[in-house]
């Protein structure tokens, strides 16, 4: 075993000690080692000493990324300089990028989660992992990579992009597991289709995370590419990924409790909602020596369950992420997740999971175009049946998310693709 305390499968009354006391270590390590979290507490007038089990976690002041960009760039180490042996950072849409550092043990910690992600998935020593996640500031790569050499296996650190390269080194080193974000996974599967290779691969799982993607989009890359495929979740601000995983059942992704002490909140009143309802992920780091974070609140969107999974494993389950506060787009006054977008057009099977969304505004009002690559074997020039395919798409849109869309197909391979995580809304209202 390379966990020894903790574990995946512990029962829920020795996790919960076990949370508490590592929940404690916490606050008293903040609050000793940070300005920023012993002056929040200050103002909240709660000390280490009022908080003793996990149910006190309400007590204690929320994080939010502009904390982070405000206190750019190592405001929030709870650690010295000289015990930080790596720095990663995301890359963040606007302004200063956030800023994460590690100790020794916290890589540690990081490796052995991602260790866990990738034997949840049925990998060994066995297995030939190739990483095609960026390698850099970007914690996919180099977390991927630590917890698949803690693991034992065979590590290709290519990192992404070169996709004929991926492909030779595939076929040749014989990879049976490909890390990358999903865009890029079916990139991939797409380049090797197109050079008839498939049957010259080894592959037989991936890890795919760093970005939203449907069950849609995970069966559409599972038959592509004929691989099992897997969720895997996390953020810079908490360790990178390997903060939640699917199993085999893939349902739902379990959260690492043992290190991530999560929490669902309504966004606007704050308050913890009903178990098995959606609301914003919080999480707490209980381990964490370099960046731990108190009750940091990610803007992604899920529901959390408690109940035992099916494959044995008593740690708590996130749904899939839904989407990002950040990314849900109101349009004409009505919420829009790019998400729905997905699961709506991969429905038909004519069209491609190749899309963009455009919002603008004309006239006062908001105008919404989703622009459909039609796949390569159904595209054709027959105008009425090109026409009637976007009615029906449109119709789909409108009655999944209640407002008319003007759906655009366009020609196979005309959308941009990804090797890391995919753009796919334009909404130029902002400009305005
Ligand atoms: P950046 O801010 O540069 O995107 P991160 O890589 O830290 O940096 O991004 C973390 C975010 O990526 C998460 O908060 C979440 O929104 C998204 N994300 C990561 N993994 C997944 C996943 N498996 N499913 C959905 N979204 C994910
Ligand atoms: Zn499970």
């Amino acid at each position: 075993m390379i966990w020894n305390e903790s574990s995946e499968c512990m029962r829920p009354d020795e996790m919960r000690d076990l949370q508490n006391k590592r929940l404690r270590t916490t606050v008293e390590r903040v609050y000793h080692n940070s300005t920023f979290y012993r002056s929040r507490m200050q103002e909240m007038g709660v000390s280490p000493m009022d908080i003793e089990t996990i149910d006190d976690l309400v007590k204690l002041p929320f994080t939010v990324k502009t904390d982070l960009r405000d206190q750019y760039p190592f405001g929030l180490f709870s650690a010295p300089m000289s015990e930080i042996v790596r720095l990663h950072a995301s890359s963040g849409t606007t302004g200063k990028p956030i800023v994460a550092g590690y100790t020794r043990k916290d890589l540690g910690t990081w490796s052995e989660v991602m260790a866990r992600t990738f034997a949840a998935g049925g990998c060994s020593r066995n297995d030939i992992f190739q990483i095609a996640y960026g390698y850099g500031l970007f914690t996919g790569g180099l977390g991927a990579h630590y917890g698949a050499e803690m693991l034992g296996a065979s590590v290709i650190p290519i990192s992404a992009g070169n996709t004929e390269k991926q492909i030779q080194l595939m076929t040749d080193f014989g990879s049976t597991a490909l890390c990358c974000t999903p865009s890029y996974a079916l990139y991939l599967a797409e380049a090797i289709q197109e050079m008839g290779v498939r049957d010259k691969l080894k592959l037989r799982c991936g890890f795919f995370g760093a970005e939203p993607w449907t069950e849609e989009m995970r069966r559409e890359i599972e038959n592509k590419l004929k691989i099992k495929a897997f969720d895997i979740f996390g953020l810079t601000e908490i360790i990178g990924p390997g903060v939640a995983y699917d199993c085999e059942a893939q349902s739902g992704m379990h959260i690492n409790e043992d290190h991530f002490l999560p929490e669902i909140i309504n966004p606007q009143t704050l308050q913890p909602v009903a178990p098995g309802e959606i609301g914003e992920l919080v999480f707490t780091t209980i381990t964490k020596e370099g960046m731990p974070v108190i009750r940091y609140r990610t803007k992604d969107l899920t529901s959390l369950t408690y109940e035992t999974c099916s494959c044995g494993r008593t740690s708590v389950r996130m749904h899939k992420i839904m989407g990002r506060s950040d990314d849900m787009l109101i349009i004409r006054g009505v919420n829009v997740f790019p998400s729905q977008i997905e699961s709506v057009l991969l429905e038909f099977g004519e069209a491609a999971p190749h899309y963009h969304i455009f919002v603008d505004r004309a006239n006062n009002t908001d105008t919404f175009e989703v622009h459909v690559e039609v796949r390569p074997e159904n595209f054709s020039d027959d105008l009425s049946s090109m026409l009637n395919l976007r009615k029906r798409i449109e119709a789909r849109i409108q009655s999944v998310v209640g407002i008319h869309a003007q759906v655009k197909l366009v020609e196979p391979r005309s959308i941009e693709r990804s090797t890391g995580k995919a753009k796919r809304v334009t909404d130029n209202r902002k400009l305005y």
